[in-house]
């Protein structure tokens, strides 16, 4: 090959390079330009030979820096640059770096490659990636929500079962014992039926009714717990006096009392209230049945009861075994049984439910009480208003 062919192939392959090769003086002016740098920045061949390779750059320092430094590391490995065309317009390319030594002058090559596309794209995967993760995070969000939900559904499951547990060991404990009363009562009964004592007769039959009475008030407390705790109480509001909701009362507890123990009720109200007449009673049941309960033989129980224009006032004192000190906040929780009451029967839920209903009812309840010297329960409940009950009663 001649030496005018050889100059001419080699420019071939120069132009034909996909990469663009620019090469440059000291002085930073162009000697060398392939085709694809024309094409890479719109400038014609004898345009860029015209001027300096800063033109193409919008920083100048990293092309006057490699000149001084050239034989530094960083020269070695590909760098991000921004290119800017005849149009003034920027746009990312990365470069290698050479030097050249051409008849003891030196001269410096940058193998260039434009990258707009490769960071349209990285900057699409970002944007993607970011998405991404944000989607993530709001599953994630979304996910704890569930977790939480499922947890609190688990744990009311857990508080139903130990309901349930509870409630069959309740019912085979608690309601075993005035069953069998009843049983052997009605024995009792029929055997006297034959022998015609009819003292003992009815002494059995009053027994049986308040039995009956103690199932029944247990089989309420149950029921209830549920409508309590959802806050579900629909109040029956009638008109009727204090004194008949005590004489009741009165009536149903006397069966219950220990030998010699005594009942006082101090009522200084005989006046006509509007309230829930069975809520009151339940409350002043519970109250009253554990007073007797944990009362022993000769001790004495007294009820008193006050109003004023807005509230009713109920207190019962007992001087039986006491709350002991170290368990009295407890005993409002649902069944809990203070030690020193494990030896009576009981199940723990009637002072839940009492304060529960109070709670419902805007009123407060507070006790005092001292081991072995006795308990006073004081409870506040406001008094039904006129609108109250003229929207009850129309
Ligand atoms: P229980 O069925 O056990 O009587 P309650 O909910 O009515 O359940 O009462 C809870 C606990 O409070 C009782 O087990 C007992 O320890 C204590 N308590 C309630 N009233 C009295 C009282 N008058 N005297 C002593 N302890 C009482």
């Amino acid at each position: 090959m001649e030496l005018k062919e050889k100059i001419a192939f080699y420019k071939v392959c120069f132009d034909s390079m996909q990469a663009g090769i620019l090469v440059f003086n000291n002085e930073r002016d162009i000697v060398l330009a392939n085709i694809p740098i024309s094409l890479i920045f719109e400038y014609s061949s004898e345009e860029l030979r015209k001027f300096k390779a800063c033109k193409l750059f919008k920083n100048c320092g990293v092309l006057k820096n490699f000149i001084i430094h050239s034989d530094k590391q960083k020269y070695k490995t590909l760098v991000e640059l921004i290119g800017v065309k005849k149009s003034g317009q920027e746009f990312p390319v990365e470069v290698s770096f050479g030097k050249i030594e051409y008849e003891g002058k030196p001269y410096f090559k940058l193998l260039l490659t434009d990258i707009s596309l490769r960071k349209k794209r990285e900057k699409k995967i970002k944007s993607l990636n970011y998405q991404l993760e944000e989607e993530v995070k709001l599953r994630n969000i979304e996910l704890e929500q569930v977790i939480e939900k499922l947890k609190k559904s688990l744990s009311k499951e857990k508080e139903l079962n130990f309901l349930k547990t509870k409630f069959i060991a309740l019912a085979s404990h608690e309601f075993k014992t005035p069953l069998s009363a009843i049983l052997s009562s009605t024995e009792l009964m029929a055997k006297y039926a034959d022998l015609n004592n009819f003292e003992k007769r009815n002494e059995h039959l009053s027994k049986i009714k308040s039995m009956i009475n103690h199932l029944n008030n247990m089989l309420d407390d149950l029921l209830t717990l549920e409508n309590i705790e959802s806050g579900e109480i629909n109040l029956n509001i009638t008109k009727f006096n204090l004194n008949d909701l005590i004489r009741d009362i009165y009536k149903n507890s006397k069966p219950l009392l220990k030998k010699n123990q005594q009942l006082i009720f101090n009522n200084n109200d005989d006046k006509e209230i509007y309230h829930d007449y069975k809520i009151i009673t339940i409350i002043l049941t519970n109250l009253l049945y554990n007073a007797i309960k944990y009362t022993n033989e000769d001790g004495s129980i007294k009820v008193e009861i006050k109003s004023n224009k807005k509230n009713i006032y109920f207190t019962i004192e007992d001087n039986g075994i006491g709350i002991p000190i170290n368990e009295q906040n407890l005993i409002f929780t649902r069944f809990f049984r203070a030690k020193n009451a494990l030896y009576y029967p009981g199940t723990g839920i009637g002072l839940n439910i009492v304060k529960g209903y109070i709670q419902n009812l805007n009123g407060a309840i507070s006790f005092e009480s001292t081991e072995n010297k006795g308990t006073i329960f004081k409870i506040q409940l406001p008094k039904l208003n006129t609108y109250e009950q003229e929207s009850i009663t129309n």
